[in-house]
């Protein structure tokens, strides 16, 4: 659905500014590295908490309700609402009386029964998965608002039990809207559902990552005829009936020369998924090629003649619009990855292979979202223009 901003401002802001530190964080107190997850250090003890606005894991003083962060000028916190449920570790300023739930948690608007057990274990996994898409989403500054200041457009999330829920439980986008069936959370359905559907890859960050492809092509693409026209282009006319197209899908088989202009089976469907798929792996691409830069990854295998499989990763792929550059990384980092879960009997972390047509839809997803992430985004509120990203007086 076409969707307007009326909100949005054509300022134009340095990518300098939204520099941070990467997600490879060491505890604040002791030195020891730590992961996004982590609620603890396990060398000193200390409680930790993730304070999106700085990027950074902290440890924490204080407590039990209200924390003080010595890293960050001993600002006090709380954790996010959902932390008692063992589902967050992120912390949002102390305001009596204010949200109580944190950057990412604020747009759930559906979550399980955390009385029953199941559920509550996968509903803590989902979350894992959503918070390392908001980490993606607030680095690129992407305009994100929740369904409370932008009833119409804003973004939420629906966790749903398939054997419970009143109506058939679908993961997907609709307008604004993204469900996630909770049993995507176990294992064992997962891998079920992707041998029967013939998938190289289905995780959870994967599903995150994909509908909010859907979200942001509603955002940034419809109701820009500039865009559309960019989009259709490289994707095709995303005007050709969705259903028909999906049943056309599951009825027979992509065409077998698929890869030559798609990122997989599923993104011929239609040039919406296309799209998704396209964003989905953008996401992939930029976020571990981050990780890998923050280990300073040197990358020169002997068996390499053409310099193909080597790079030197150093760089942070959140700071640049280079689609050649993230290639020339993401290569040889793909092909170490493989090999590396390979070795430990494990399938192929990246299963994919990134023909030109595919990297050219990359370097679109590349522009959109850079521009995107230059431009200060507001609502209409009550007494004014509500900000949804950092905007270019923020920082
Ligand atoms: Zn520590
Ligand atoms: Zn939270
Ligand atoms: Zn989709």
């Amino acid at each position: 659905m076409p969707v307007e901003h009326p909100g949005l401002r054509g300022i134009i802001w340095s990518r300098v500014h939204l520099g941070s530190p990467m997600k490879l964080f060491r505890c604040d107190h002791c030195g020891h590295m730590l992961y996004f997850e982590n609620t603890r250090c396990e060398r000193c003890g200390r409680a930790l908490g993730y304070e999106p606005q700085s990027n950074s894991l902290v440890s924490l003083d204080g407590g039990p309700d209200v924390f003080t962060a010595p890293h960050l000028q001993s600002r006090s916190f709380v954790f996010c609402d959902n932390a008692r449920h063992g589902a967050c570790n992120w912390l949002l300023p102390h305001q009596p009386g204010g949200d109580p739930y944190c950057r990412a948690c604020c747009h759930n608007a559906l979550v399980p029964d955390v009385a029953d057990p199941v559920d509550l274990g996968r509903w803590r996994v989902i979350e894992r998965a959503k918070k390392r898409l908001f980490y993606a989403l607030l680095r690129l500054n992407l305009p994100l608002a929740t369904r409370k200041i932008d009833p119409a457009h804003g973004l939420s999330f629906r966790f749903l039990d398939e054997d419970t829920a009143p109506a058939p439980v679908l993961t997907g986008h609709d307008n604004g809207i993204i469900t996630i069936a909770l049993k995507e959370a176990d294992d064992a359905a997962r891998e079920y559902r992707r041998t029967q559907f013939n998938e190289p890859y289905r995780t959870l960050l994967g599903h995150f990552r994909h509908e909010i492809g859907h979200y942001y092509w509603d955002i940034l693409v419809a109701g820009s005829a500039a865009e559309q026209g960019r989009f259709r282009q490289l994707f095709g006319d995303e005007r050709a009936d969705y259903a028909t197209a999906l049943r056309r899908h599951y009825a027979e088989r992509a065409p077998s020369d698929w890869q030559l202009s798609y990122i997989s089976a599923y993104a011929t469907t239609h040039p919406w998924e296309d799209f998704a798929e396209t964003f989905a792996h953008f996401l992939h691409l930029v976020d571990t090629t981050e990780m890998a830069s923050a280990f300073g990854l040197h990358l020169r295998p002997a068996v390499d003649r053409t310099g193909e499989l080597t790079a030197q990763i150093a760089y942070d792929p959140y700071a640049r619009d280079d689609v050649a550059e993230l290639m020339d990384n993401w290569v040889p980092l793909a092909s170490l990855i493989n090999n590396l879960n390979r070795a430990v009997g494990q399938n192929d972390a990246y299963p994919f292979v990134l023909g030109p047509a595919v990297v050219e839809k990359l370097g679109y997803v590349s522009r959109l979202l850079y521009a995107a992430g230059h431009i200060g985004w507001t609502v209409p509120g009550p007494t004014g223009p509500i900000p949804i990203n950092r905007g270019p007086l923020s920082q």
